[in-house]
Order: structure tokens, then C-alpha cells, then sequence
């Protein structure tokens, strides 16, 4: 019997970001100790499982280690990006606000293109946190 289920890991990782358009605090450099968290929806194979675990981390580590202690800045951030580009600073352009909600989209479309090929895996959810008191969730579902 194909039931379904769920499994998850959490991965870290710290980054720095600003965001031009806020009024307030989050406009100044800042940073967070991000935390996102991977839940898997599918069915398991014959020895009762839907994927393992360390095989999770070897296909997600390489994209959180590209935003691991980077500025994350956004295209259009002009008082940023000219100075990053004269630092050798690690750092990242992206077109979008680095929210968290565009963030956890943006991990979105990146993790459903890694996980798309496992027949397994039917669905994908993404809770993004910034902070200990919030985060962002997005999550997408095999069609068909
Ligand atoms: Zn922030």
C-alpha cells in the first residue's frame, strides 16, 4: 500500500541583506541566521523509505552554501552594489526584494527543479525563517 507522507530537514545558514524600500529598520545592513525547512511529500519505496536523508542534504547543500555568509543584494539596490563590486566580499545579486516571502519562492522554483525528478516525491513545502518569531512558507504539488 502507497501511503502518503511526509519527511523534512532543516538546513541553516547566515546572510547578509537589506531591503531599499522598507522605511524602517530594514533598510540599514543587516543580517540573519537563516533557517529552512525541506518537507518532502510522497510515498516510500519497498524498505520503507522516501529518501534518505544525507541524500536530501547532498542535493540542497549546494545551493544554501551559495547564500551561506553572502550579502544577498538586490539588482536594482544601487548604493549596494557598486560597493560590493569593488570588495571581494562574498556577495549575490538576485531581481527580486530579499524578503523572505520572495526568498521562499525563489528556494521554491530552485528545490522543486532538484526534487522533479524523483517519482517519489509528489509534493514540496518550504517554511523560511528569518527570524525565531516568523517565517515564510510556500509550497507547490505534483500535477497529475
Ligand atoms: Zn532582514
Amino acid at each position: 500500500m502507497n501511503r502518503t507522507l511526509k519527511i523534512a530537514r532543516e538546513f541553516h545558514w547566515e546572510m547578509g541583506h537589506r531591503l531599499p524600500f522598507h522605511t524602517s529598520g530594514c533598510a540599514n545592513i543587516h543580517g540573519h541566521s537563516y533557517k529552512l525547512w525541506v518537507e518532502l511529500e510522497g510515498v516510500c519505496d519497498a524498505n520503507g523509505m522516501m529518501m534518505d536523508y544525507g541524500d536530501m542534504k547532498k542535493l540542497i547543500m549546494p545551493i544554501v552554501d551559495e547564500f551561506d555568509h553572502c550579502f544577498l543584494c538586490d539588482a536594482s539596490d544601487d548604493t549596494m552594489l557598486p560597493f560590493l563590486k569593488t570588495t571581494g566580499f562574498k556577495y549575490k545579486v538576485v531581481p527580486f526584494n530579499t524578503t523572505a516571502e520572495n526568498l521562499v519562492f525563489h528556494f521554491l522554483d530552485r528545490l522543486w527543479d532538484v526534487f522533479d525528478p524523483f517519482d517519489q516525491v509528489s509534493g514540496l513545502r518550504l517554511r523560511l525563517q528569518e527570524t525565531d518569531i516568523s517565517y515564510a512558507e510556500a509550497e507547490r504539488v505534483r500535477k497529475g
